[in-house]
């Protein structure tokens, strides 16, 4: 029945002066998420983004590719018919009887957008006129201006578009127009949805992840990555860097009070990632902590790490219930890889009793015992890109 899909922008409409750069953003993510399909057109017309595959077998997979996409809240599968009347009508016709057939309607509404001035009929004469083909083409059928069963969309535009069906998508806005994060990934089940959720708002999306190898497995790192590769659909390209904290451990085993263990090797954590962010232009890191969840996420836990470095640490989770955060893992599909229970570094150098008010000074002393500069070289070394 369709021939292509109609993209409305939300959000990204609203921004003004940006509205070109916005609209450019969200173009360039379209064509990258559908290069894998032959000869898809992608066009504007008159403030609408439209995407017209040439092999209609592609035309769902397609909308499941560009749904994941920030910056889009509805997506319409459309008929692209000539501008003229009678072309019109006879598509109404024909769009109405498969929504009869496909969807047992009553009642339906027109409603026209006149975007081309030019075009001689107005938008609400027209919306009467073709209310009555419908009316005149199908029995037991009737117009209900207030809660219609189906709205019959009509877009005048350099060409004419017919449609009904919206499908709801993730919104936000389009990635790269809100700067740059760097995301620590652990393979657990809340930096991902964190990552998401920061992409969501047009962040552009880096990831660290730091292991223990041998201590953890490689099975660990195979599993982060295929986390990054899940949250590809949504950031599109994620360069994900893995450092060896083996060093680092060690030196905080042999060195430092053993309840502070997680606080310090938090602290060397966003050390390095405020040093990586700082040599690759990154505005902010961001991380998966909800308040209260684990000994290293009360207030004060959170206080002395974030005191370690100057560079902003965004925790879109921080106000979350765990059992939130596991929706919107299920969700966006993440969910039963941060299951599989491949440990990453921190599980096995974790303390049996963490503190869980650590005070700043206590923290700095055990760090007086640390070379924090020669170890954060050492284990630098160790930096691989994927
Ligand atoms: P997650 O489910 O994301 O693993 P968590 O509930 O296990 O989080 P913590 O272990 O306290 O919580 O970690 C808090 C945050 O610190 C994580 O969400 C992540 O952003 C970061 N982090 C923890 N461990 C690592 C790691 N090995 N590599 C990179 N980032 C990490
Ligand atoms: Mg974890």
């Amino acid at each position: 029945m369709y021939n292509l899909i109609a993209v409305s922008m939300g959000e990204v409409a609203l921004k003004g002066k940006n509205r070109g750069y916005f609209e450019k953003k969200l173009t360039d993510r379209i064509k990258r998420n559908v290069k894998e399909f032959e000869n898809v057109s992608i066009y504007k017309d008159q403030g609408k983004i439209f995407i017209e595959p040439s092999n209609s077998e592609d035309f769902d997979r397609i909308i499941e590719k560009v749904r994941k996409i920030f910056g889009i809240v509805l997506l319409s599968p459309c008929i692209k018919v000539e501008k003229n009347v009678e072309s019109i009508e006879k598509k109404i016709i024909e769009l109405f009887s498969y929504l009869v057939k496909n969807k047992g309607i009553k009642t339906f509404k027109v409603q026209t957008n006149r975007t081309d001035k030019e075009f001689e009929i107005k938008s609400l004469d027209f919306n009467r006129r073709l209310g009555g083909v419908i009316l005149s083409n199908f029995n037991d059928i009737k117009v209900d201006v207030h809660n219609p069963d189906v709205f019959i969309y009509v877009d005048i535009k350099t060409d004419c578009y017919i449609y009904s069906e919206r499908i709801k998508t993730v919104g936000g806005l389009p990635i790269g127009t809100n700067g740059k994060g760097l995301l620590l990934l652990s393979g657990g089940i809340d930096s991902p949805v964190a990552g998401y959720m920061m992409a969501k708002r047009g962040v552009e999306i880096e990831a660290l992840y730091f292991h223990t190898y041998p201590f953890s497995s490689e099975r660990a790192n195979e599993k982060v990555k295929k986390l990054r590769d899940l949250l590809e659909d949504y950031c599109g390209k994620i360069r994900l860097r893995s450092i060896n904290m083996l060093e680092i451990h060690k030196a905080i085993k042999a060195n430092c009070l053993e309840k502070n263990t997680t606080i310090l090797a938090r602290r060397f954590m966003m050390r390095i990632a405020e040093r990586i962010s700082k040599e690759n232009g990154i505005d902010i890191l961001i991380t998966g902590e909800s308040l209260g969840q684990v000994a290293s996420q009360t207030i004060e836990s959170m206080c002395v790490i974030e005191n370690a470095v100057d560079i902003p640490i965004i925790k879109p989770l921080v106000g979350m219930d765990k059992t939130e955060i596991v929706e919107i893992s299920k969700e966006i599909g993440t969910f039963e890889t941060s299951i599989l229970p491949y440990e990453d570094c921190c599980q096995i150098f974790a303390p049996k009793h963490p503190a869980t008010k650590p005070k700043l000074d206590n923290i700095l002393e055990d760090e007086n015992n640390l070379d924090i500069q020669n170890l954060i070289d050492t284990v630098i070394q160790t930096l691989e890109i994927n």
